[in-house]
């Protein structure tokens, strides 16, 4: 089945308001087994809603209209369904009954206007909003030889939310056997590549055509691969993916920091608490980014494995040029032995001529990030960081706690 969210409105398409109801129609169709396919966003003008409508209804099986049902002259929905499939519009005394009953019970007279929300588009029913004037409608018709069900109901998310699983949903499941099956996700994390480095590397995973779908999407570093399928069980769905996942896992073994939602942040504290290790943070140079992301989930005490975490605006003073790495790694010891903690990451800008470079016209900064652990060892990595100045010490930070994440699972 194939769906289509259309939202109507000025306030949307001039930036002024955001769309939150297609994300939500959307997760709820999915939930039914709807792939939602379009989503459209419409301003307030009547030929460009009917036109949306018409190719809407000539490609999706389903779809739901929000906003554009009030009884202000803007509000334009009902007539442009009207015109879009040629349906007069006709008078409904149960709805006209309804909203002469809300204004009686909040005690004002029904302004003229108001009438206009008991016009309905002829063979189309009434989707009934028990705490709003703005009735909504469910109406079925064949466009460009393609059977639709078009569902029409108010802006406001609260009546929109109620609608839909009062009337809506019912009718979906009980008249149009929906809900059998839904659309399953399940997501894979993975840090240190590019997104097209992940489309190469496994290419034909990525095919649009197969069953389970897999998706790829980056945000902030961090790549996460969607995998879904129409299933009509959890279980189903899980025995559908496992060939897939055990080819994803193969391709990118240590790379995979998650599945699911998770983050590193919420990795690392997961290591730090199973293996019961604590951990020392430095941040040097680079301000506290380390810092506010485990602070989410971490209250600086031994029971929840971060014991210390310390911000310092430079590299301490540092006898000769270009011992960066020396330093980090002297820093990350110290780190270990002054707090007792069974891992230190130091993380930092060093300041040398060259961590501030231009490599072709493009800021690059080099970091140095190292990870001392009891006993003595120490790992350090310079990596050198390019793109958008903004994302740099995002990337440093997950940088320096996916590298902690390695050493981690190391033993
Ligand atoms: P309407 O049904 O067009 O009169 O919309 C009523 C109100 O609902 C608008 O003023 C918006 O504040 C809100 N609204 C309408 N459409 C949306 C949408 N797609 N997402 C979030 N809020 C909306
Ligand atoms: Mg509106």
């Amino acid at each position: 089945m194939i769906g289509e969210i259309i939202s109507v409105g000025d306030e949307l398409t001039s930036g002024q308001r955001l769309d939150t109801n297609s994300q939500y129609l959307s997760q709820q169709l999915a939930d039914l087994g709807i792939q939602v396919r379009h989503h459209v966003t419409v301003g307030d003008v009547l030929s460009d809603n009917v036109a949306v409508f018409q190719l809407a209804a000539s490609r999706a099986d389903v779809v739901i209209i929000s906003g554009g049902l009030g009884p202000t002259a803007d509000d334009l929905t009902r007539e442009a369904m009207a015109e879009a499939f040629s349906l007069p519009l006709e008078h409904r005394e149960e709805a006209m009954q309804h909203i002469l009953k809300l204004f009686k019970t909040r005690g004002r007279e029904m302004p003229e206007r108001n009438r206009v929300q008991a016009l309905f588009p002829q063979t189309s029913r009434i989707i009934p909003n028990p705490h709003g004037t703005a009735p909504g409608i469910d109406l079925e018709v064949t466009r460009q030889g393609n059977k639709c069900r078009l569902f029409a109901l108010p802006g406001v998310p609260a009546e929109m939310i109620q609608m839909l699983a009062e009337t809506v949903v019912p009718r979906l499941t009980e008249e149009m056997g929906l809900g059998k099956t839904r659309w399953f996700y399940h997501c894979i994390k993975l840090f240190g590549l590019g997104e097209s480095d992940v489309e190469k590397i496994i290419p034909d995973l990525i095919a649009r055509d197969r069953i389970p779908r897999v998706g790829i999407t980056v945000s902030k570093a961090t790549i996460t691969l969607r995998v879904a399928a129409e299933c009509s069980s959890n279980e189903e769905f899980r025995k559908l993916i496992t060939p897939t996942l055990v080819q994803i896992h193969n391709a990118f073994e240590e790379h995979i920091f998650a599945e699911g939602e998770r983050e590193l942040q919420d990795v690392i504290h997961e290591i730090l608490s199973t293996k019961s290790k604590s951990l020392s943070v430095t941040e040097l140079g680079s301000g506290c980014w380390i810092g506010s992301m485990l602070a989410d989930d971490f209250h600086f005490s031994s029971s929840t494995g971060l014991v210390h975490h310390e911000w310092l605006p430079r590299f301490p003073p540092v006898g000769r040029e270009n011992q960066g790495v020396a330093e980090i790694e002297e820093i990350a010891r110290r780190s270990l032995q002054a707090h007792g903690t069974d891992y230190a990451l130091v993380a930092g800008v060093y300041p040398t001529s060259s961590s501030l470079l231009e490599c072709d016209g493009l800021p690059t900064v080099s970091f140095q990030i190292s990870v001392a652990r009891k006993g003595g060892e120490v790992t350090t990595i310079s990596p050198t960081i390019s793109g958008h100045p903004e994302l740099f010490f995002q990337r440093l930070a997950k940088t320096a706690l996916n590298t902690l994440r390695k050493e981690m699972l190391r033993g």
